[in-house]
This record gives C-alpha cells, sequence and structure tokens, in this order.
C-alpha cells in the first residue's frame, strides 16, 4: 500500500466547493489505482473544520486532517501551506490533490516551493505509474500539455469543470484527525486584508446570461453609458477588456480574459474590442458571440458569430451574418 493521497478541500459558503470535490473525484481516483486511502485537509478555521469534514460523509475520504492552530484561517495562503507541507512530510503522502482555482494553485505552488517539488497545476487526466502520464490545460485552455510528472510527491491540481464530482454514496463520514503544525509569524504575513462585495442588486458577470464588453474602440469611461443602457434592455452585464480596466474606464473586477473573469453567458456583445487571445479565452465559452468592430479584418470576428462592421459609437453600421 503507498502513503496517503492527500485532497485540499477549499470550501464556499460552509461546504467543500464544488472545484474540491471535483478534485476529491480524481484524488480517489488516483488512490484506487496506487492502493493508497484518501485524506483531506480542509481549508477552514478550526472551529468550522469539524463540520466541513463532516460534508465529506459518503466520498470516500478516510480521514479528515484539522490543523491545529487558531491564528490560522482561510485568509492565510502562506500559513496553509506550511501546514500542508508539514502535514505531507509527516505521513508518507504520495500525492497531493487540489482545485485548479486561484485559491487552490495559489495554495499547492506555495506547498510545492517549500518541499522543492514540482507541481502539475489545472490538470485534465491523470495516470499514476512509474512516471506519472498526465495531461494538462495551458495558456489558460488555449493549449493542452502532455506530461511526465516524476517527484517523491506529487503535487497536483484539477482544472475546474473538466471531471464531474462523485456523488456521496451514503458512506460514513471521515474520522476527524488534529494535527499540530509549527507556524512562525512570517507564515502568517501573507493574508487577505479585506475583501469587496459586488455591487447589492447587479447581475455578476459570471452568472448573466447576456455580457455586454468594451474595449479600446468604446473611447471612454464615458463612452460605457451606452453599453450599460444596452446591457439594462437586455438584462445583463457590463464588462470590459484589459486596455479599458487599465485605463481607469471600467474597475479592475470588470475584467474579461486570462487574467480577469471567464465569463459563460448566451450571448457576448463585444464592442470595439480586438479578440487578442488573452481577451478569448475568457469570453469563449459564449453560446453565441457578436462582435462590433470598424475592422472586418480585427482577430474578434475569426470567433464571433454575428458581426456588424462598423462604428459602435456612431451606429451607422450595415449588419453581416
Ligand atoms: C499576460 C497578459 C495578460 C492579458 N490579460 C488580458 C485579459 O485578461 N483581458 C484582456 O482583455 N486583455 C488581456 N491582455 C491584453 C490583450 O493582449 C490586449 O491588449 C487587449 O485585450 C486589447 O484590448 P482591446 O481589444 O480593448 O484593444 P485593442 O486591441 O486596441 O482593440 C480595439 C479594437 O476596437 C476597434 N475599434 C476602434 N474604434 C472603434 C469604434 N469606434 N467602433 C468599433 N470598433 C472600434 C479596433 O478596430 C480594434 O479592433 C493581456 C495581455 C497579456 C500580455
Amino acid at each position: 500500500m503507498s502513503g496517503p493521497v492527500i485532497a485540499l478541500v477549499t470550501s464556499a459558503g460552509g461546504g467543500p466547493d464544488r472545484a474540491s470535490l471535483e478534485a476529491l473525484t480524481v484524488a480517489r481516483q488516483i488512490a484506487a489505482a496506487t492502493g493508497s486511502p484518501v485524506e483531506a485537509i480542509v481549508v477552514a478555521e478550526r472551529s468550522s473544520a469539524g463540520g466541513a469534514a463532516a460534508s465529506l460523509a459518503g466520498l470516500g475520504v478516510a480521514r479528515a486532517i484539522v490543523v491545529e492552530d487558531d491564528r490560522l484561517t482561510p485568509d492565510h495562503p502562506d500559513g496553509w501551506a506550511a501546514a500542508v507541507a508539514q502535514v505531507a512530510e509527516t505521513r508518507a503522502t504520495s500525492a497531493i490533490v487540489g482545485p485548479g482555482t486561484e485559491r487552490g494553485n495559489d495554495l499547492l505552488a506555495r506547498v510545492a516551493a517549500r518541499l522543492d517539488l514540482p507541481m502539475a497545476a489545472n490538470c485534465l487526466t491523470v495516470e499514476p505509474g512509474a512516471t506519472w502520464a498526465i495531461s494538462r490545460q495551458r495558456w489558460a485552455g488555449s493549449l493542452i500539455e502532455d506530461c511526465r510528472l516524476t517527484a517523491r510527491i506529487k503535487v497536483l491540481t484539477i482544472a475546474p469543470n473538466t471531471v464531474a464530482a462523485g456523488a456521496p454514496d451514503g458512506g460514513a463520514a471521515p474520522a476527524v484527525e488534529s494535527v499540530p503544525v509549527t507556524l512562525t509569524d512570517a507564515d502568517l504575513a501573507v493574508h487577505v486584508t479585506g475583501r469587496e462585495a459586488p455591487e447589492r442588486g447587479k447581475i455578476s458577470l459570471t452568472d448573466a446570461k447576456v455580457v455586454v464588453g468594451g474595449g479600446r474602440g468604446v473611447g471612454s469611461g464615458e463612452g460605457f453609458a451606452e453599453l450599460e443602457e444596452l446591457a439594462s434592455l437586455l438584462g445583463g452585464a457590463v464588462g470590459g477588456s484589459r486596455v479599458v480596466t487599465s485605463a481607469g474606464w471600467r474597475p479592475h473586477a470588470d475584467q474579461i480574459g486570462q487574467t480577469g473573469l471567464r465569463i459563460a453567458p448566451d450571448v457576448y456583445i463585444a464592442c470595439g474590442i480586438s479578440g487578442a487571445i488573452q481577451h478569448i479565452v475568457g469570453c469563449k465559452a459564449a453560446k453565441h458571440i457578436v462582435a462590433i468592430n470598424t475592422d472586418a479584418e480585427a482577430p474578434i470576428m475569426g470567433v464571433a458569430d454575428y458581426a456588424v462592421i462598423g462604428d459602435q459609437i456612431r451606429r451607422r453600421s450595415p449588419v453581416r451574418a
């Protein structure tokens, strides 16, 4: 029997988030292939860790590890990295598997650095063997890389929404084991200092069925008033390219793309946006893309289902389907 596969579980609203349950499903598949037990580290306040562990009932987790340090909150990535690294080293761990979310990738990259290990982020398939065969997303999903991973502990994250999370089978909750760790003040120095809630009543870009996006072609922050009006008529939300967030025309939270949000609306209306690859990776999951652009050769035309070739400001364009 190999050492345990540790699943890193982050939470949302009290229970494990969906991406963690997907990663746990892969952790179970790896454990079955290597003859290992599955253990879980739940990233939660110590006071709520017991409840979070109970929510893993029936999901094939033999043991839920609760880190013994009341100073540790989910907002201490370095503190958690230190804790996970210490737990992994003391248990002959064969793999650590977490969600390929910003949080999961951030945390496990820190763990890998502390243990001087390689990390395979955003995996799609994992086949354990003498060396592990892995396919994973690169460049925000624009490329699929096939690679081999050799390391004493395999550190992996699973690309979200690429694996169906296994349903609970009615089995028991995992045994809870409280594990002491040694954390220094330096481990706790990096932490989230505040959160900004989106405006009340505003439809979020990631939930909206219609998104109106604006780019440099909108011309100014004031130019977004028309886009707001259109979005409001369609019950949608307004986003933008990095050019407009860098220029301060829109807040950074509205940026769509590789370094912004990934959206998946029914319709995305891209106004004055050229369609750089870094923007497209954020909107390519839209069911339909409508591009409004003066340049018929702009890259956005290559992905648009419908195009208006013309000036989005003066609204005098012929429509081309
Ligand atoms: C590491 C990295 C990460 C990045 N991440 C992101 C990201 O997350 N999101 C993102 O968007 N970008 C990102 N970028 C930037 C990206 O490469 C592009 O520079 C950016 O998307 C371009 O924004 P744009 O389309 O608004 O501007 P431009 O490329 O300047 O295009 C403006 C378009 O508007 C059209 N136009 C001009 N006037 C009008 C008008 N009156 N009516 C209609 N059309 C008009 C033009 O023909 C042109 O096609 C990233 C870049 C890097 C290097």
